[in-house]
């Protein structure tokens, strides 16, 4: 049984946080509750695109019997390659209460789920925060996943101290002039390794049940887009040299081209296997053994889910 030490700390009231929200780093000011949205594109109602078994994950998340994922509308990033692009540009989606989406866990649960896999969570951590309570006091078992994009304050983050299993973080960039230019945030190495350490405070140590089904514990996503290797080695060497075996990898390639990023012609092309490739070997090379990698080609339009609302 996952057990959570959560508080029920009044200065995470959602409602009071979204009167003039700086929950993350853009720090916009919205005021989220009277309907306005910030760089996020949502207000202060909760939107859920689709809510079911995921088996895409790395295999300690998905396992064979799937991850329980909740995809939300918006996203506090804005990067050019998206792939989920209709769902994280707005409010798209179903609107759901908090009650709501605690029963929502407590479906995906009943239908088998490993885990409760949150995904673009950031901009609604103070009602999921609510939620993943309400849930735990209604029986929820099953451990939670922060499937978040790496871009969060210490400050948000904290807001889960007690009540977050495991992190999922996408460590996009340690190249500033790239994370402006494809994602609009040119503070986003800074941002993404003070948010890991806090995850790392709250998750220090990995921890797998029988089956070998992460219940604790981060991992760092790295998708290596095209042309950027040296971007790719920066963020194995600072996650590998700063937090060692504590860490798992996930070394992605499944970068896809699309017809938006014409205006972008140097990253619109598949990753190459040797690109790939270099970066795995720059991995092995140091010693690195706590990693997924992925065999294959890149990953296929099909594996984008519908967002037809199932399950929400
Ligand atoms: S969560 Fe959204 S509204 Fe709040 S600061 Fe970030 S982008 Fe702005």
């Amino acid at each position: 049984m996952i057990q959570s030490d959560f508080k029920n700390i009044s200065q995470f009231d959602p409602h009071t946080l979204m009167e003039h929200c700086e929950l993350c780093p853009r720090k916009c000011g919205a005021e989220r509750n009277a309907g306005k949205t910030g760089v996020c594109g949502v207000s202060s109602d909760i939107y859920v695109a689709r809510a079911a078994l995921h088996f895409w994950e790395e295999p300690c998340i998905s396992g064979t019997k799937g991850s329980g994922a909740v995809f939300f509308s918006g996203c506090t990033l804005k990067c050019v390659f998206c792939q989920n692009y209709e769902l994280s540009h707005g409010e798209n989606g179903k609107r759901v209460s908090i009650d709501r989406l605690s029963e929502i866990f407590l479906e995906l649960e009943e239908k088998g789920a490993n885990n409760i896999n949150l995904v673009t969570p950031d901009h609604y951590i103070p009602e999921i925060r609510e939620a993943m309570i309400l849930a735990r006091t209604r029986g929820l078992k099953i451990p939670n996943v922060i499937n978040c994009s790496g871009y969060e304050t210490k400050e948000l983050l904290g807001m889960l101290d007690g009540l977050a299993d495991i992190y999922l973080d996408d460590f996009k960039y340690m190249d500033a002039e790239k994370a402006k230019k494809y994602s609009g945030a040119g503070d986003y190495p800074e941002r993404a390794k003070e948010s890991l350490a806090e995850m790392v405070r709250q998750c220090p140590k990995p921890v797998f049940n029988d089956d070998g089904i992460m219940q604790k514990g981060v991992i760092v996503r790295h998708l290596l887009m095209p042309g950027m290797v040296r971007n790719g080695k920066a963020v194995v060497d600072y996650v590998y040299d700063t937090y060692g075996d504590d860490v798992y990898l996930s070394l992605m390639h499944q970068f896809t081209p699309f017809e938006r990023l014409e205006k972008y012609p140097e990253i619109n092309r598949k990753v190459t296997h040797r690109e790939y490739e270099r970066l795995i070997n720059h991995a092995m090379e140091k010693g690195i053994t706590n990693a997924f990698i992925q065999d294959g080609s890149v990953a296929k339009e099909s594996f984008i889910p519908d967002w037809n609302g199932e399950g929400v």
